[in-house]
């Protein structure tokens, strides 16, 4: 056999296993300290009550024959279709329920969606951002040419009509800067990729933190993006499925190429390729988008809301330039001094036990960049701050 060689070109993944090593070789030297996470991009807030229940019903009724369920429908069950539906109306959005998928997460069906489209499309991708969709695209062997996200731009660029790219990458709040698109910014984006005829790949996996109504949580709030975008979203930071694994991507019925509906070759790849979410799993996810789901996850993503203004007051009275934390999980901010992102990384280890994420790991853009989160407890979150303002003090 041969192997896929592309495999050899994705490049090791050392951030996150070099964090891992610094923090414990410095917890072995230094047993007495304790040391505070603000690296992680998991959440860390149990699930909702109504979504235990439903899951527990769910599971009850896997028990008895009269409602047991077999195989569901590859791309979810309508109760939950629905539901989504009339989220996405909520913010002036209309779908058909045939264009919403439900998966088992953003990352799966991120990568899956390459599915649909030739070896020879050129990928636009900004940098810094989540690594997986250069690892995706270059596991299957595409080009890839990257588009400066800086400070000049405020983290957010916008096409350059000199470059062309087929398949573009677009996620607004942004992970790692937390800087999210307006709606005019967007417009550009969704002119260019019409002009261009090419595919916008829209992540919204944070669009539940967005609390300014002006700011778009969908590219389907932008006139012209059904012909030209798939939106990609999660349950993960949502409402705390990281573990728990739900999902949805849009894929409109007006996205064609030439006579082909997108919509009708992504439900032939996922009824080909895939078995559906867990019925279990899909009753929990409906629970989400209940009026008393809605309040109760309002309430963590509050809580993760307030500890981000908390860890930005905090820098902002040192002066620290950074953006983010607003409307997303995520601070972005610029190493003092102007040092590296790995000696800051260093630096706020040795001095204040605090472990952040250098931003050199999410693309040569970052270098001199830090990410920090606000998924971390209150309590830690608070001492975290408390021990960088005095020892910047
Ligand atoms: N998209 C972005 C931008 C993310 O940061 C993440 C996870 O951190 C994902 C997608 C993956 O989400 P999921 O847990 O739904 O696979």
């Amino acid at each position: 056999m041969n192997i896929n060689k592309n495999y050899q070109n994705v490049s090791e993944s050392y951030l996150f296993s070099t964090i891992a090593k610094k923090v414990n070789e410095f917890a072995a030297a230094n047993p007495d300290k304790k040391i505070i996470r603000l690296g992680i991009g998991d959440v860390t807030l149990p699930l909702c009550k109504v979504v235990v229940n439903a899951l527990k019903n769910a599971a009850e009724e896997m028990g008895v024959q009269e409602t047991f369920r077999g195989y569901g429908p590859e791309q979810g069950y309508d109760f939950l279709k629905t539901k989504i539906q009339s989220y996405y109306a909520s913010h002036g959005v209309e779908l058909d329920s045939d264009e919403i998928f439900i998966s088992d997460g953003a990352k799966s069906d991120l990568g899956n969606i390459l599915d649909l489209f030739a070896v020879d499309n050129t990928v636009m991708v900004p940098d810094p951002v989540y690594p997986v969709y250069v690892d995706t695209n270059t596991m299957a062997g595409r080009k890839i040419v990257y588009i400066d996200a800086n400070a000049e731009n405020n983290f957010l660029p916008l096409p350059d009509d000199s470059v062309k790219a087929d398949i573009i990458y677009l996620c607004s709040p942004n992970n790692p800067t937390g800087a999210v698109y307006n709606k005019e910014q967007l417009k550009v984006w969704v002119d260019y990729a019409n002009k261009n005829n090419a595919v916008i790949l829209f992540d919204s996996a944070y669009e539940c933190f967005i609390t300014d109504e002006n700011l778009p949580r969908s590219i389907y709030e932008i006139e012209g993006a059904k012909t030209c975008a798939i939106e990609f979203c999660s349950l993960s930071k949502m409402a705390g499925f990281t573990g728990t694994r739900c999902g949805y991507t849009v894929v409109p019925k007006a996205l064609v190429s030439g006579d082909v509906i997108l919509n009708k070759m992504w439900l032939r790849r996922q009824t080909t390729k895939f078995n559906g979410v867990p019925y279990i799993i899909q009753r929990g996810a409906e629970a989400v988008f209940t009026e008393e789901g809605q309040v109760e996850i309002q309430e963590n993503l509050n809580y993760y809301k307030e500890n981000a203004k908390i860890i930005s007051d905090t820098l902002k009275k040192h002066n620290i330039w950074h953006i983010g934390g607003k409307h997303s999980p995520y601070i972005w901010l610029k190493c003092p001094n102007n040092m590296t992102s790995w000696e800051f990384f260093d630096y706020l280890l040795n001095n204040v036990q605090i472990v952040g994420t250098p931003g050199a790991g999410f693309g040569k853009n970052g270098e001199g960049y830090f990410r920090l989160t606000s998924f971390g407890s209150r309590e830690n979150t608070l001492e975290a701050v408390k021990r960088l303002d005095d020892f910047l003090s």
